[in-house]
């Protein structure tokens, strides 16, 4: 029905229409609209995004863009709720535009919990068209799969639930007055031990869903029974953050490169935002008392980078002693990133030659901060290939745990260098 001429004469309209039904038996093509129910899209729930552009009833087609917000980063992330299908039809999404909104496929869900992807999209121009027989009467299209604040939340519920050396905190409030889940992972130091500590944060970029994907599967690893993850959490504290930008995860918009930085260009003295603010307090305190060794900040890179790789400072900005700990990481990375998505060796630099803002990325101010022999990367999750799925993203995340868990077999060296 046209809901524009129903909302202009809800009581004359309705009256014609039921004199009709009465007066006659349904035609065919009344029937046949009947079984094809007018597809309609949504994207007014969390995390969603999604602004659709036309809907072709007949031809079941569906346009959209991302939901733009202004001064909020890229808009590339995009998350919908599809009502109307007819169970069996085949749904066309045609989305724009750009680069990093148009994976080659996209993912879908029918319960939104569990999110396959498309066959690759048909595309030119900016924009792509995906096609999927759906078996429901209502399904999510995404970008990639969703994880939202409330997934955060959740995930360091179930882990302390599961392990009694897990503990949830809030690492703060946002700017828009959203927890910040995080989890605190420490068992009882054994007699004369030396407490090593490790920080893993997610998402300074709220568009890349599948760095939180890769931070739950260390997180599920490190919180079970495997006895590498028992001997990890026997020797080392760890504190993970799922999502660093709540607001943006929480509104469905893409955070990377917002007004007036992004969380991942806010690591100055001065930082605009409270998880920033409060990530470098904590990490202060760890290394003040000598129990801070690595940090591990997760992304997702651009759409051709098909392999996983470590983004870390430029060369000029450790030790001799740090860089060499460095390739020892990379070592046990290679052994334990073994695939589908696998770690080969890929290292790049940050410094001023990637971007201006350079000093002010998370990496760099550890490098800056804290002792000399801290180690600190970022690993790069392609978000692009048919691996790139939540399996994929967990089973990487788990591998990540275990590469951890091997560099930490032998302590790390004090620097002898200086900075
Ligand atoms: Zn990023």
């Amino acid at each position: 029905m046209d809901t524009t001429l129903a909302a202009r004469n809800p009581v004359g309209w309705s009256l014609a229409l039921l004199g009709i039904v009465l007066a006659n038996p349904p035609a065919p093509e009344a029937a046949a609209a009947e079984e094809r129910p007018a597809l309609a899209v949504e994207s007014s729930f969390e995390g969603g995004s999604g602004l659709v552009q036309g809907i072709d009833q007949q031809k079941r087609l569906i346009r959209l863009v991302p939901t733009p917000h202004k001064d909020r980063g890229w808009a590339c992330w995009w998350f919908v709720h599809v009502t109307g299908i007819r169970p069996g039809e085949t749904i066309a999404l045609d989305v724009g535009d750009g680069p990093w909104a148009t994976p080659d496929r996209a993912m879908v869900s029918i319960d939104r919990r569990t999110w396959q992807h498309t066959e690759p999209g048909k595309g030119s121009g900016g924009r792509i068209e995906y096609r999927r027989p759906i078996d429901a009467r209502e399904a999510w299209f995404a970008w990639g799969p969703p994880f939202l604040p409330s997934d955060a939340a959740e995930l360091v519920r179930a882990a302390a639930a599961r392990c009694p050396a897990a503990t949830p905190f809030e690492l703060c409030r946002s700017r828009e007055g959203r927890p910040v889940p995080a989890l605190r992972v420490e068992e009882p130091a054994g007699e004369g031990s030396r407490r090593l500590g490790i920080w893993v944060g997610a998402r300074q970029h709220a568009w890349e869903s599948g760095s939180s994907w890769v931070c739950r599967g260390l997180v599920e690893w490190l919180v079970s029974g495997d006895a590498r993850a028992a001997a990890l959490r026997k020797k080392a504290l760890v504190i993970v953050v799922p999502i660093m930008d709540v607001d943006n995860a929480a509104i469905g918009a893409g955070g990377k490169a917002q007004k007036p930085h992004d969380h991942n260009r806010d690591w100055s003295d001065n930082p605009y935002f409270p998880a920033v603010a409060a990530a470098q307090r904590e990490i202060r305190k760890l290394d003040a008392a000598g129990a801070f060794d690595l940090y591990v900040d997760l992304h997702n890179p651009a759409r051709n980078d098909l392999v996983p790789f470590f983004f870390v400072p430029h060369r000029q900005a450790w030790p001799d002693s740090g860089w060499e700990s460095l390739q020892r990481f990379l070592a046990a990375a290679r052994a334990e990133i073994t695939g589908p998505l696998a770690y080969a060796g890929m290292l790049r630099q940050t410094g001023p030659a990637y971007d201006r803002q350079w000093q002010t990325i998370s990496d760099h101010w550890i490098r800056r901060n804290a002792r000399p022999q801290v180690l600190t990367l970022s690993l790069e999750t392609p978000w692009n290939t048919p691996h790139s799925t939540p399996e994929g993203y967990l089973r990487i995340g788990r591998q990540l745990g275990l590469a951890i868990e091997r560099y930490f077999q032998s302590p790390p060296r004090e620097n002898r260098t200086g900075y």
